[in-house]
């Protein structure tokens, strides 16, 4: 560290500069203004002599007024001009670059608590890293000359930055009374208990000592190293026989058949597609370690095969030898499921025959001889801790043609397993699914077929609802100009464009087909009709007609793309004379609302009243409601897209893919003979996609990179290539990059103890390192909530900074999740503030705040950078969820620092783009916590446990004197044009 200047404080910036400047710039003063211009156009010469002016002030306006020196002749002078205007463009920028200062007291005590520091470690290193060493370095007060004036003010910093003794790092408390850190479960393994981890299926080995979290680490980076093929020790089933059990699981199910419940529900089930085909399905399993098993919405697959399988080994007296695990894409419908079974048992769910788990939530069935329902996710956590499934004898992977990124990765993870588990089984299934495919990636596996609907559902297309409605479009819902359209197609995928073309190419002849079998009015109608928006106002007219029309009784479920249109129907529907009436009842169905008012939807109404659902495509598949009847299907689907060029994701409303609108009218014949009306025409019907595009190859790859190393499956890259669609090596080296960026994982691309707690952490890797952060620095509570939030789906509504507590904190802690989302306001205005719309990012160029984020109604804000959550391409490059961060949260929880030297002084500059202009003192105090910060973070991670913030320990100094300077000490200034300095509230 350089020595420190003594500064002077009270003289504000502009005064101090100069003496810090001087030694870096020995030239400068008394040089000839203007002058110099002509002699030797060297526009920096003249920057130079500005800066040593700087200590003086008054440099500015002067070059407004000069004029070029007389010698100069035609070409030359402009020339001159041109330089002199692009010396004070860049000039204006470094004068309205954020400029970091400490008061001068405090950065002097910051000195000597990083001298201390040094002299600790020192010590610590001579007493041979002794972790209980005890508190080497005394302090003694700061009373040499250099730090004259402290000992007044010592007292006032309540950070305590003069201590009497302090630990050293490697002496950190290891308290464990109960704090936020422990409320977080940070020790990982089965301490992390209601979360992910099953304590049914978790290994003893799995509880762990937090010690031995460096170990595991280490363990994990070693396994990845040699390409995850170190065989696990388990191969075989951890089932074993319990014979009272088998016998007790015989003796319930001759005692069922008594059972008038039992009876009833039995007698259901015999109506089912499946149960015709229980022999089949089950000797067919038997023989075969895979099969594909497909079959219409209802037949009976999610409820009735995993029973047939247990019934056949309870059967068989081998009842405790059998545990199936059957794996369902959303919470929701793997807690209706379980339940569903379990009633059809006549059991309770849980403790018994039948039971789930999901994250956070579980009624776990008994160990042996069970069926256990969970989501993909709730698999994957099983096995980082048992590699092979051991406690599984049965996998059932569930709705497998939706192919969404969790199972796509479990089917690639199970693959491996088979041969290493001869005895392990493996069922996919799924309504409507390209069977082939799957069977071809077993090894082409036998596939296995149910027949038949549950009940036949009749199916309209747009031009059918159209003349049995008579309804006719207005408004929005004409089709707009082609101007707009085509401004619209900017922003489409390739893929999009070709596929518009192609429908107006031939809408013309699709038209005349309709003539002579339509109504003119539909004709006119289809041909004026925008397909661009889902049009609520048919919604209601085709829901106006099951009432007043077709006037049978049942449910009606209408799929909606996301939230704004499943609102808007809503209101709609609250606004009409008819459906707002008692004999309605009205459910919207997202993915936001709480699993508990989601239930609300399977319970039939009373008389009188008809139920209408309004749900996105969660109740596509998996989610069974008895009593639907109708199936209002806009086809469209909110669907996320990744640009892997641009880094940018995009959310859309798409149209759905065949599979999907099959998926849809199935929901339709659960109970008896259905209707299913879906809102696009028959052209449109033909342009569709029979299945939609995985996931795998549409989504940031961030979170699968992490679970790979989690799971010790080797190197990302060879791994993902055996994924049934792997995606493109661009997209992977993306996201291994910016999991680089964020510290998960290092330059060999081994996890580091960060990446390794975030892999861990049910949310994406950015919140989950905001929460961790939060953790350390306690304010977890406004975090957690503000993470609850951005994990939500639909991002629009979260405010971020109606906080309580310590705002400033708060904010750097999001800043630490978030980063390097930096975004930059580039226009100043003459109040010193920072205004909109000027906002770019390092890669994107310019970009928005979205008009439903909070700050977009926010005039001007006190700095110039930005955090957001989410970067999404819609009408333009949007910022969602966005907040105004001051300088030096950025400085301690932002990228790597440099300093860089400059003419006019150091210049702290973060990862080649957040630049940040520092006293030279200054700029080595903040590296110097920077790098105790990052100390500490490192040791919280391997050793979780409470931050100690007591000021005697190196820890609670440090982290002390970092709160202090994010909160209060730090004044960022920034000049405005006019030379003048203004203090902004870091
Ligand atoms: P699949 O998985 O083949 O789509 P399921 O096994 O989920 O079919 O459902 C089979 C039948 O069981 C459905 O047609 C429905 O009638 C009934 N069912 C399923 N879940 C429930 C439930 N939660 N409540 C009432 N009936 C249900
Ligand atoms: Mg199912």
């Amino acid at each position: 560290m350089p020595p420190c200047q003594p500064y002077q404080s009270g003289r504000g910036f502009r005064g101090r500069r100069g003496a810090a400047y001087r030694q870096h710039d020995t030239e400068g003063e008394g040089r000839g203004g203007e002058q110099e211009w002509g002699r030797e156009r060297r526009p920096h010469d003249a920057h130079r002599r500005d800066v040593s002016a700087g200590g003086r002030g008054g440099e500015g306006g002067r070059g407004g007024r000069g004029k070029h020196p007389a010698h100069l002749k035609g070409r030359d002078i402009g020339l001159w001009y041109a330089g002199k205007s692009s010396f004070k463009k860049k000039e204006r920028d470094r004068e309205e670059m954020s400029v970091v200062q400490i008061d001068a007291k405090k950065e002097t005590a910051l000195c000597q608590l990083l001298k201390e520091i040094e002299e600790s470690q020192e010590a610590c290193v001579a007493f041979k890293m002794d972790a209980r060493a005890k508190p080497v370095a005394t302090y003694q007060g700061v009373k040499d000359g250099s730090l004259a004036g402290l000992e007044d003010d010592a007292g006032q910093f309540e950070s305590g930055y003069g201590l009497t003794s302090r630990g050293s790092a490697m002496s950190l408390s290891r308290d464990n009374s109960a704090s936020n850190m422990s409320a977080l479960n940070l020790a990982g393994g089965t301490s992390e208990e209601a979360d992910d981890v099953d304590e049914d299926f978790s290994l003893p080995e799995m509880d762990e000592d937090m010690g031995d979290l460096a170990a595991e680490l280490k363990e994990i980076n070693r396994s990845n190293k040699i390409g995850g093929t170190s065989l696990p020790t388990k191969l075989m089933t951890q089932l074993c026989r319990n014979e009272t059990l088998d016998g007790k699981l015989l003796v319930e199910a001759e005692r069922k058949q008594a059972d008038s419940h039992w009876l009833k529900m039995q007698g259901f089930r015999r109506n089912l597609p499946s149960y015709a085909m229980q022999q089949k399905i089950v000797e067919t399993i038997k023989q075969n370690q895979v099969v594909v098993l497909s079959g219409e919405t209802g037949c009976g697959k999610t409820t009735q095969v995993p029973q047939f399988i247990l019934d056949d080994y309870i059967k068989r007296g081998d009842g405790s030898l059998c545990r199936v695990a059957c794996t369902q894409p959303r919470r929701i419908s793997a807690i209706t499921v379980a339940e569903r079974v379990a009633d059809e048992r006549a059991e309770p769910c849980g403790g018994c025959s039948t039971g789930y788990q999901i994250r956070l939530q579980s009624r776990l069935p008994r160990e042996q001889g069970s069926i256990m329902y969970c989501t993909t996710g709730i698999m994957l956590r099983w096995l980082t801790s048992d590699r092979v499934l051991s406690r599984v004898s049965h996998i059932v992977l569930d709705e497998v043609h939706e192919r969404d990124l969790q199972s796509d990765f479990l089917i690639i993870i199970v693959r491996d397993i088979l041969p290493l588990r001869p005895d392990l089984k493996l069922i996919l299934m799924s309504a409507t699914l390209n069977a082939d495919q799957f069977s071809t990636y077993f090894g082409t596996c036998p596939m296995l077929h149910i027949p038949g609907y549950t009940f036949p559902v009749t199916e309209y297309l747009l031009e059918d609802v159209v003349e049995m409605t008579r309804y006719f479009p207005e408004g929005k819902a004409l089709q707009q100009e082609k101007r707009d359209s085509r401004r619209k197609q900017r922003l489409l995928c390739q893929e999009d464009v070709m596929r518009q073309e192609e429908y107006s190419s031939q809408f013309p002849v699709y038209l005349r087909t309709l003539q002579g079998r339509y109504s003119v009015h539909t004709v006119d109608a289809i041909r004026v009709m925008n397909t661009e928006i889902v049009d609520h106002q048919l919604i209601l007219a085709v829901m106006r007609h099951i009432v007043t029309g077709i006037r049978e009784e049942g449910a009606i479920l209408t799929f909606l793309p996301g939230w704004s249109d499943i609102s808007n129907v809503n209101k709609l529907l609250s606004s009409d004379t008819m459906f707002r009436s008692k004999s309605f009842l009205v459910i919207p169905l997202h993915s936001m609302m709480p699993t508990v008012s989601q239930k609300e939807v399977f319970n039939r109404p009373p008389p009188g009243v008809r139920k209408i659902i309004l749900a996105t495509n969660i109740a596509e598949t998996s989610i069974t409601i008895d009593d639907v009847v109708f199936v209002i299907d806009c086809g469209k689907t909110k669907m996320k897209k990744f640009d892997v060029e641009n880094n940018i994701t995009t959310l859309k409303a798409e149209w759905v893919a065949l599979a999907n609108a099959k998926q849809r009218s199935g929901r339709a014949g659960r109970v008896q003979a259905g209707y299913c009306f879906h809102l696009y025409n028959r052209l449109q019907q033909s342009l569709m996609d029979a299945y939609q595009l995985p996931e795998i190859l549409r989504t940031p790859l961030e979170e699968l990179c992490l679970q790979v190393k989690l799971l010790r499956l080797g190197l990302v890259q060879p791994f993902v290539s055996r994924a049934m669609e792997p995606p493109s090596d661009a997209v992977l080296t993306l996201a291994l990059r910016n999991l680089t960026t964020l510290n998960a994982l290092d330059e060999n691309e081994d996890l580091t103890a960060l990446g390794f707690h975030l892999a861990r952490m049910p949310t994406d890797p950015h919140t989950g390192k905001m929460i961790l952060f939060a953790a350390m620095f306690r304010c977890l509570d406004p975090v957690l909530t503000i993470a609850a939030s951005l994990s939500f789906k639909d991002a629009f509504v979260i405010p971020l900074y109606h906080l309580a507590g310590n705002t400033q904190l708060v904010k750097a802690v999001i800043c630490a999740g978030l980063y390097p989302k930096v975004a930059k306001l580039d226009k100043l205005t003459s109040k010193s503030r920072f205004v909109l719309p000027r906002l770019s990012t390092k890669t994107d160029g310019t970009v928005k705040i979205h008009p439903k984020s909070v700050n977009a109604e926010e005039k001007e804000f006190d700095s110039r950078w930005i955090v957001y959550h989410l970067k999404m391409k819609t009408a333009a490059v949007y910022l969602f969820d966005t907040t105004n961060i001051a300088p030096c949260p950025l400085l301690f929880f932002g990228g790597r620092l440099s300093i860089r030297s400059e003419e006019r002084g150091e210049m702290i500059v973060i990862d080649d783009y957040i630049e940040l202009h520092v006293p030279t003192c200054t700029a080595y105090v903040i590296k110097g916590l920077r790098r105790e910060l990052d100390n500490i973070l490192e040791y919280r991670i391997t050793h979780p446990g409470i931050t100690d913030w007591t000021s005697t320990t190196t820890e609670g100094a440090v982290l002390r004197a970092i709160v202090d300077l994010l909160t209060t000490e730090v004044a960022t200034i920034v000049k405005d044009i006019q030379g003048k300095t203004l203090p902004v509230i870091g």
